[in-house]
């Protein structure tokens, strides 16, 4: 795995810039990236500096972006329910389990059919109460057999 480490600093001794590869003098500013291996059991660590113009830095940065084009984070709504809207909600995931268990009681047989096709209205209207407290959880949506 390899850490990098950026800093600035005045150039104490000419180095060559990584990205144009021209000599960055003595008491310029100058962009150290330090990369620290750690290594591993089968092979050593190892260090690598490079050295970049600030400008050179912010120029390889901006390019490396536009070879890795963005995207979005998108964030996960967080589930924040007030006391009451959390009894409501725990309240039907029970109703589910229940309806979940006489659903499995009732598989295997063509004669319940009918039956099956009331727990799943019975759940369709679960998933419409629950939906505004916190969503409908992501298991309901995955037929589980
Ligand atoms: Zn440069």
């Amino acid at each position: 795995m390899t850490v990098p480490n950026v800093t600035m600093t005045h150039c104490q001794r000419e180095a060559k810039c990584q990205w144009c590869e021209i000599m960055i003098e003595a008491s310029n500013p100058l962009v150290t990236v330090f990369f620290w291996n750690r290594g591993g059991p089968e092979h050593k660590g190892f260090n690598v500096k490079k050295y970049y113009h600030p400008e050179c830095w912010v120029a390889q940065g901006l390019d490396y972006l536009k070879m890795n084009p963005y995207v979005p984070y998108i964030r996960k709504p967080k589930l924040e329910l007030s006391k009451e809207q959390s009894k409501l909600r725990y309240n039907i995931l029970k109703r589910k389990a229940a309806i979940d268990q006489r659903k499995r009681r009732l598989n295997g047989s063509p004669d319940n059919t009918m039956a099956m096709a009331l727990l799943d209205t019975k759940i369709a209207e679960l998933m419409i109460e629950i939906a505004p407290i916190g969503g409908i959880p992501k298991k309901w949506l995955t037929p589980s057999n």
